[in-house]
């Protein structure tokens, strides 16, 4: 019992109503954040595949596409593309008497999706890790020192006494989702635990090799090449302790630019040493704006930073954010304000 309670935010009351909510076939939506990542989307293709077993009638509605090195998960086929689909997600969402909203905590991360939830009847259950949630659900299960929403996803099928129902499909969505938003394995959530989750995962069918290359090893040669325009123009500041990078629109179309290319590049910042603080602006000119992505090392949070000056937030170490300015103006504004935190960087 002690070590079921190190692990658990979701108190007895919320199992026993999610249970009760689950106790006849409903029609469900799952939705996950904007621009989804592997976390989410492997977290809602899990989901969905347990309801789906257990007789419910559910769908994924994502608010917009998400890469391609996700589709090839088991379901992903399947996914409504909110900006694609209007009107079916919208009766599914009306319909619905449930929505899950996974890996995120407040429903403005849904973009245009939000003003859909905001008039949805059905209850709502979160599941996520990212700090600061927002109070709009029946039951919230919120866990920050969580690796990822899929492990919270893989301690949710165990409160309802279903650890049993997790088959191969389950499990290599969930394998997928806590690979990537753990950097395979490194980042400082990944507890003892994650690795037990994880290793369960193997034993109940997923290929961790065969997931890790669908992954990671599908490069084409103009991603590549825009990794290298995103490293040359890679600017270090010592004094902070901090390396950024940008990419315009011009930069993106010069190199095929498709969704999800530039996915693990801020990461590269962090790979110097001495740097704790690494940023990558990239333009996005049909939304008019610059999406941020911050990384950091160490105790300085990107969290903070990202909510207190780019309307952004996240975890300690992983954040976003986004600016209306120009990239000139928003990189200029990021070293104005670089300075309130020298002294907190240089520790
Ligand atoms: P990324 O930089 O990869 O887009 O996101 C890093 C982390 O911050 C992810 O966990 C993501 O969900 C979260 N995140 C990204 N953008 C935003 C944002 O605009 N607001 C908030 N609250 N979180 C964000
Ligand atoms: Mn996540």
């Amino acid at each position: 019992m002690l070590y079921y309670c190190i692990f658990t935010r979701m108190n007895l009351e919320d199992i026993t109503t999610v249970k009760s909510l689950l106790s006849s076939p409903q029609n469900i939506v799952i939705v996950p954040h904007k621009n989804p990542d592997g976390d989410a989307i492997g977290s809602c293709l899990a989901l969905l595949h347990f309801l789906q077993q257990k007789g419910h009638f559910a769908t994924i509605v994502s608010p917009n596409d998400y890469p391609k090195f996700l589709k090839w998960m088991p379901g992903s086929k399947d996914i409504l593309n909110y900006e694609k689909e209007k009107n079916n997600s919208q009766t599914l969402i009306r319909e619905a008497s449930l929505i899950f909203t996974l890996d995120f905590n407040d429903l403005s991360r849904t973009g245009t999706l939000e003003n859909c939830l905001l008039e949805a009847k059905g209850d709502f259950i979160m599941i996520d890790h990212h700090q600061q949630p927002s109070d709009y659900a029946k039951v919230t299960y919120s866990d920050v020192s969580m690796s990822s929403t899929c492990e919270m996803v893989y301690n949710f099928f165990e409160f309802l006494g279903d650890s049993e129902e997790i088959t191969k499909p389950i499990a290599t969505a969930l394998y997928a989702g806590i690979m990537t938003d753990t950097g395979s394995f490194k980042y400082r959530s990944t507890s003892s635990r994650t690795h037990r989750v994880v290793a369960d995962l193997i034993d109940k069918g997923a290929d961790n090799m065969e997931i890790h290359r669908k992954v990671f090893d599908t490069n084409s040669p103009s991603r590549l090449h825009l990794l290298g325009v995103a490293l040359k123009n890679m600017v270090i500041l010592e004094e902070f302790k901090t390396a950024y990078i940008t990419l315009n629109q011009n930069e993106l179309d010069d190199n095929d630019f498709k969704k999800g290319d530039t996915e693990g590049f801020v990461n590269y910042g962090l790979t110097l040493e001495g740097i704790v603080f690494a940023v990558i602006f990239i333009e996005n000119r049909e939304e008019g704006i610059i999406k941020m992505s911050f990384r950091s090392v160490g105790d300085f949070s990107v969290n903070e930073f990202a909510r207190a000056h780019f309307k952004g937030g996240g975890h300690t170490n992983a954040a976003g954010g986004r600016s209306e300015q120009s990239m000139e103006a928003t990189v200029k504004k990021f070293k104005s304000v670089l300075n309130q935190y020298k002294t907190q960087l240089s520790l």
